[in-house]
């Protein structure tokens, strides 16, 4: 068990609240209000969003200063937003040391406090963030956001997300055009920020993210072979783009086009150009080398994370029904 979770067991705990440790949420109910407590960026996991579902059956709804004056009054409080149904505090704790437990605990206590009685005060009842009916609404994940839904509303979410993830028949042509064209993107970018000078990550990044969107728009869908020929066609047009790259400096700084050649042309010279000593071979493959680099750096984070939503596609997580914690948890 990580340190995180501990912790967060231990506030949980503190609090009296429930803490589903296979999802990372603290949930339960405040002051009638059915709430959740969750790290909106993994990388900062102190800095915690609290969220509930409820409205003003009238649809009154706080102006911008009466949510100004709020999270001014309530100095642990960041920010209040309201979206739908959904209401969310945030709440950046600094952590640091044994202590950490009780002034976080304050803090949350606090702002819980104040942000119930807010929503009180503002008529807010407790509702379904679907359809918005005061009905008993349990916490749920999907597809990256939090949800309190009703039981109708799950059925129906749970049948919507199915239908979304029949298999689409794969068209692999289409899928390979629309790699290609989406590789363009690319392409261009290596040429454009190689002429101001620069290899970035960048590149790699709209190369994958151009290849992968371009085979799953034209393909039907991104299967496993899609990803495969996805991958090829990127190597090969980033190997593309670094010639065209050369080519562009041989046309434009190397003065072929004052000799009447034109961009074709400058491409075709470049094994020319490399082997004759005009193109400086260690530069030739330092750069090839370092746009790779950069094409895996962009690429492998954006392939990983298109293969984890797929993964994560069509679920709906029904927070607090798996794990409980067991031993009594210990603020490390
Ligand atoms: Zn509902």
């Amino acid at each position: 068990m990580s340190k995180q979770t501990d912790n967060y067991a231990a506030l949980a705990s503190a609090l009296r609240l429930g803490y589903d440790m296979t999802n990372n949420v603290i949930h339960g109910q405040w002051n009638g209000y059915h709430i959740i407590i969750y790290a909106a960026d993994s990388r900062y996991p102190y800095w915690l969003t609290v969220q509930t579902s409820a409205r003003n059956p009238y649809g009154a709804n706080p102006s911008k200063e009466q949510i100004k004056a709020f999270t001014k009054a309530v100095k642990p409080i960041n920010s209040l937003v309201q979206d739908g149904n959904h209401v969310r505090i945030n709440i950046n704790f600094a952590m640091g040391g044994k202590a950490a437990l009780e002034k976080l605990t304050a803090c949350m206590v606090e702002s819980l406090n104040a942000f119930t009685s807010f929503l009180y005060q503002g008529g807010f009842i407790p509702c379904c963030s679907m359809c918005g009916m005061q009905k008993y609404a349990a916490p749920h994940w999907s597809a990256g956001n939090y949800y309190h839904l009703c039981a109708d509303c799950e059925t129906s979410m749970r049948q919507k997300l199915a239908v979304a993830k029949q298999p689409k028949p794969e068209n692999i042509v289409g899928g390979i055009v629309g790699a290609l064209l989406g590789s363009l993107l690319g392409v261009l970018c290596i040429v454009v920020l190689g002429q101001a000078g620069y290899v970035a990550a960048l590149s790699g990044v709209i190369m994958a993210v151009g290849v992968l969107k371009g085979y799953e728009l034209l393909g039907g869908r991104l299967t496993k072979k899609g990803i495969v020929i996805s991958i090829i066609i990127m190597l090969g047009m980033t190997y593309v783009g670094n010639q065209l790259d050369w080519a562009v400096a041989l046309y434009t700084k190397g003065g072929a086009s004052d000799f009447g050649f034109n961009l074709f042309d400058c491409y075709r010279m470049v094994p020319r150009a490399l082997s004759g000593g005009v193109i400086e071979s260690r530069a030739y493959w330092g750069n090839m080398a370092l746009i790779y680099i950069f094409l895996l750096l962009g690429a492998v984070p954006t392939i990983y994370g298109r293969v984890k939503e797929k993964q994560q596609q069509g679920l709906l997580i029904k927070i607090g029904s798996a794990a409980s914690y067991n031993s009594p948890p210990q603020w490390k």
